[in-house]
């Protein structure tokens, strides 16, 4: 058993109350067993906490493979003529087949993002834990008003289904789709409503290039469409957001690839996490992200997997060797950014992403065979190994 905040445990146990927390945890012979107890005993495996996934976009889910053009831009524009064919049943099945496969992969809790309101509703439907950012977009500034009428409509629509375990957010989408003006202003309404802002950041070279000196495809693109300028002075996606109010100890940064020491620096001062993307970052060509760096300054760091669309299957365990590599952590500490790093990210640590008297009993079982290594067997292992997760005390798979 890997606890996480406390050594592994040889022949480890867990007691899971009626609530469905943790109220024990320890070595089996120490682990009380009531009367009424469903007990439960798994071989050569390895207990540790439900993972944490970071970063997805499980609206759409059934999409892997379809969108394949090398360049980003045209990526993004066969993602909106993919999501054009689908209505709103076909998108909640499409996220409660993605939350039922974060389950199966041993991932008990998610940090979505999207803009259909799909995935929150499919959390709550499923009774399922995560938090989903509602996405927001445009990039004229004399339109901010009207656009923020519509979108706090549909946060106040959506906000019914925050409710348990399912947190609603803020996302004010990329630098190269929303306006100055837009990122203040959603950031101010998140903030109002005291819900946590996840932003794709620094995610493609050509988006540093749009803020530096408006060159590269996005200012092509958004020439055409009138718009003619979009950082007065040359600045970088992380400045440029700070500027805007976006950043605090609430936000999560995903991707976060092209950042320099200055950057790095705004992220600690404001407190952010970030959601680490390893083999999203390679499959765009965007390059690795400098997260050695963000380890050396402290920040809280997540683990994530982006959208199938980007790398199918969704493996959180191959982003964790990957995030390993470029990090240098040891396999504990690669574990514990699969789980409570991920928590921690999420705000989230009071409540999940260890093995904790308290905590939910969010679980799983990674069949490993027999081993003295516990932590290596898990990241050696594949999604095909998970073979049981709880979420909140219910086995989910
Ligand atoms: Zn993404």
């Amino acid at each position: 058993m890997l606890p996480i905040d406390a050594e592994p445990i040889a022949n480890g146990a867990l007691l899971i109350d009626e609530q469905g927390r943790i109220s024990a945890v320890g070595p089996d012979e120490a682990v009380p067993t009531p009367e009424n107890a469903l007990v439960q005993h798994f071989d050569d495996s390895v207990i540790l906490p439900g993972l944490i996934n970071t970063h997805t976009h499980l609206e759409l889910t059934g999409f892997a493979g379809m969108a394949n053009d090398p360049d980003f831009w045209e990526w993004i524009k066969q993602i909106i003529a993919l999501k054009a064919t689908r209505d709103d049943e076909a998108f909640f099945n499409a996220a409660s087949a993605g939350i039922r496969s974060c389950w199966a992969a041993g991932v008990t809790t998610v940090c979505d993002m999207g803009n259909t309101g799909s995935v929150i509703a499919a959390l709550d439907a499923l009774g399922a834990s995560g938090i989903a950012h509602h996405e927001a977009f445009d990039m004229h500034t004399e339109e901010t008003a009207v656009v923020m009428k519509r979108f706090s409509r549909e946060l106040d629509r959506l906000a019914k289904h925050a409710t348990g375990r399912v947190g609603i957010g803020v996302s004010p989408h990329a630098p190269y789709t929303v306006s100055g003006s837009l990122y203040r202003a959603v950031s101010e309404l998140g903030r109002a409503h005291g819900v946590p802002i996840g932003v794709h950041v620094a995610e493609p070279a050509d988006e540093s290039a749009l803020l530096r000196d408006f060159t590269g495809v996005f200012a092509d693109a958004l020439r055409k469409r009138g718009v003619t300028h979009v950082s007065a002075v040359p600045t970088s996606p992380i400045a440029w957001l700070d500027q805007h109010g976006v950043l605090g100890s609430r936000t999560l940064c995903v991707h976060a690839i092209h950042t320099d020491d200055a950057d790095t620096a705004i992220m600690v001062q404001r407190g952010v996490a970030v959601a680490h993307c390893p083999r999203s970052n390679r499959r765009h060509h965007h390059a690795d992200a400098p997260v050695g760096r963000y380890v050396d300054a402290g920040l809280r760091i997540g683990l994530g997997t982006d959208s199938e669309v980007s790398v199918a299957p969704l493996d959180l365990l191959a982003e964790a060797r990957e995030a390993r590599m470029l990090t240098g952590w040891s396999a504990a500490d690669t574990v514990r950014a699969l789980t409570l790093g991920g928590a921690e990210a999420l705000g989230l640590e009071s409540a999940t992403g260890s093995l904790t008297t308290g905590k939910w009993a969010d679980v799983a079982v990674v069949r490993t065979g027999e081993t003295k290594a516990p932590a290596d067997a898990v990241l050696a292992s594949g999604n095909g190994d998970v073979i049981a997760t709880w979420l909140g005390g219910r086995r989910v798979h």
